[in-house]
């Protein structure tokens, strides 16, 4: 299923070109979409036939009429893997001779859930004189509480997958300042329930600015693909229902400017495009 947020944190399960509302129908608070998301989670397996009702009972609007929003909110905390691609472990070298090594030695970082902003909103870049970078990454959200779960039980954890941008600022200062700018984490289009991705490490995906291809990869490159990140980043901490794990980015990226059009595309899940502008108070 492809659930969405829409219209001010309304539910949505989204059939092709249609979004049903299915607020009403799962008991969905929409003051209170994060604690709803989470149990919406929990009670899933009750709600699922509900759901599947829906074009019966429910409101439905053309998908081109709504406004999506962020799927997942207000995580708890959402989990970054940095260099978890070797090719992009080279051009990080090659550019900047500060990425020795791999997520296997840099463990990984925390980046701010304020910086989260929905699929059709824009990012505002801090700087006006700093190189600010695209990363595409597939992400996912915790579906119920996680500590020290092996690779192999990880997949009963993980509720639903989605694509990420990790808007970075380069240079020396520490990731989590780097990446935590308000609008630095783009998400979306919706969440795709894991029962319909058969292998999430096997993922083809794309990102372009405006017209240019920058990134094509797919995630059987991961060097820690996403239930292996799943055990050690429970082994290090607890991980809530509603938190997000990213699974860092592959070679290609680059920097973004003011007027772009920065567009994301995961196989299996969909895409969605942010627009670029600075901040309308610039830090320099
Ligand atoms: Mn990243």
């Amino acid at each position: 299923m492809k659930i969405a947020l829409f219209n001010q944190s309304k539910l949505g399960l989204v059939l092709e070109e249609v979004v049903y509302d299915i607020s009403t129908l799962t008991g969905w608070d929409d003051q209170n979409p994060q604690e709803s998301l989470k149990m919406l989670m929990e009670n899933f397996g009750d709600l699922r036939a509900k759901i599947e009702e829906c074009q019966a009972h429910c409101d439905a609007y053309p998908l081109s009429e709504i406004n999506l929003e962020a799927p997942v909110p207000n995580p708890s905390k959402i989990v970054a893997a940095p260099v978890n691609y070797y090719l992009h472990q080279d051009e990080m070298n090659e550019q900047f001779s500060n990425a020795e090594y791999t997520i296997e030695k840099l463990g990984f970082f925390l980046k701010a859930p304020s910086s989260i902003i929905g699929p059709n909103d824009t990012v505002k870049l801090p700087f006006k004189d700093r190189r600010t970078d695209h990363e595409a990454e597939l992400a996912f959200v915790v579906g119920k509480r996680a500590k020290n779960v092996p690779a192999s039980e990880a997949h009963h954890y993980i509720f639903g997958y989605f694509a990420l941008m990790d808007i970075t600022v380069r240079g020396k200062e520490d990731r989590p300042w780097r990446k935590s700018f308000d609008t630095f984490t783009p998400i979306g289009p919706w969440i795709v329930t894991a029962d319909e991705i058969e292998n999430p490490n096997e993922l083809g995906f794309k990102l372009w600015v405006n017209e240019e291809l920058r990134q094509s990869a797919n995630t059987k490159d991961l060097i820690y693909d996403c239930y292996k990140f799943f055990e050690v980043a429970s082994a290090a901490m607890t991980l809530e229902p509603g938190d997000i794990l990213t699974t860092g980015t592959p070679e290609g990226v680059g920097e973004i400017n003011k007027g772009d059009t920065v567009t994301i595309r995961i196989d299996r899940i969909g895409e969605f495009s942010v627009n670029v502008e600075f901040k309308e108070e610039c830090l320099i």
